[in-house]
């Protein structure tokens, strides 16, 4: 203990020459005081959660010793009792590799597991785009079904003649049964976009698979087919959120493509970010209910089509990046 006296006593020296340089000089001395007593707070914190024990271990060598950004009591236990997972973030595709995209990566990878074995993890990493799938790109719109929205995305689909995946908030389809009907009429993709559209992506894995359970069995009441994929909420995730999509039997999928058309940068910056960041095997982001994006919408099909690309599902480009 003795060693943790000295060491607030070098705190507290340190503090004062630091905080009395000449080159902050006319700083009020109280704000130099309360420097020092969040030192202290900070000290105090480290002692509660650690015993002293890094301290003491700190103590022992030389120089000044300052405890860098103590850890909250609750955070630091947290952080002990449990494994860290660390989850890829979302990086646009530009400038990036594809992502390897293996058999194994694909639907139903653990779909033959027996129930409660954890599934491989692989299995429970989001696919951001698809190698392999040639030319082929899938258009996606989040945030749906949105009453005078959908039918006017629709409208320019079945124009333009093509389709796109939309990954659905459950409790918005179960209030709008019929546009998620007409999604499926116009030969589109209807995927899960959480049933509330909750950030789901530090909660438990039981509220996770809640939540999912829910979207999916209003889903598929309503499509009468069982939903394949599930794209996180603000594309928040953590393992919890992972492992409870695969419970569900849903692969979870993001993308590769972000032009921000909910930030509303009007219809040209929404075509010009997709076709500066497009590969071949991209999943591209977009939403519903923005009217940048149903006015970029029939000239980014007409300039995707334009440099040879081929616009399907999710469901058919990650079947085409099947092909050998
Ligand atoms: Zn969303």
């Amino acid at each position: 203990m003795s060693q943790v006296v000295k060491y607030v006593a070098e705190c507290w020296s340190w503090g004062n020459r630091v905080f009395r340089q000449p080159w902050r000089p006319d700083w009020p001395v109280i704000i130099l005081r309360l420097e020092q007593f969040a030192t202290l707070v900070g000290l105090v914190a480290v002692i509660m959660t650690t015993g002293g024990d890094s301290l003491v271990r700190s103590a022992g060598k030389p120089g000044v010793h300052f405890p860098a950004a103590p850890t909250p009591p609750g955070q630091y236990l947290e952080a002990v009792k449990q494994p860290v997972m660390t989850i890829s973030p979302v990086v646009p595709a530009v400038a990036k590799g594809e992502t390897a995209f293996t058999p194994g990566d694909q639907l139903g990878g653990w779909g033959s597991s027996p129930p409660g074995a954890a599934p491989p993890r692989q299995d429970l990493q989001p696919l951001r785009q698809v190698a392999g799938a040639g030319h082929r790109v899938a258009i996606t719109f989040d945030d749906g079904p949105s009453p005078g929205w959908t039918d006017r995305y629709l409208k320019v689909l079945a124009a333009m003649g093509t389709r796109a995946t939309f990954f659905m908030v459950g409790s918005q389809a179960v209030a709008h049964p019929d546009l998620v009907k007409a999604v499926l009429a116009g030969n589109n993709e209807v995927a899960s976009h959480s049933w509330r559209h909750a950030n789901l992506g530090k909660v438990s894995r039981e509220a996770a698979r809640e939540d999912l359970s829910q979207a999916a069995s209003a889903l598929a009441a309503i499509t009468g087919q069982k939903v394949k994929y599930f794209r996180p909420p603000y594309g928040a995730m953590g393992p919890n959120l992972l492992a409870a999509a695969g419970d569900v039997g849903e692969k979870t999928v993001t993308w590769s493509v972000d032009p921000r058309d909910w930030s509303n940068p009007g219809p040209q910056a929404i075509i010009q970010r997709v076709m500066a960041n497009v590969r071949d095997g991209s999943i591209i982001l977009l939403h519903e209910a923005h009217p940048g994006t149903l006015v970029a919408l029939p000239i980014l099909i007409k300039e995707l089509r334009d440099r040879g690309y081929e616009i399907v599902t999710v469901s058919e480009l990650i079947a085409a990046g099947k092909i050998p």
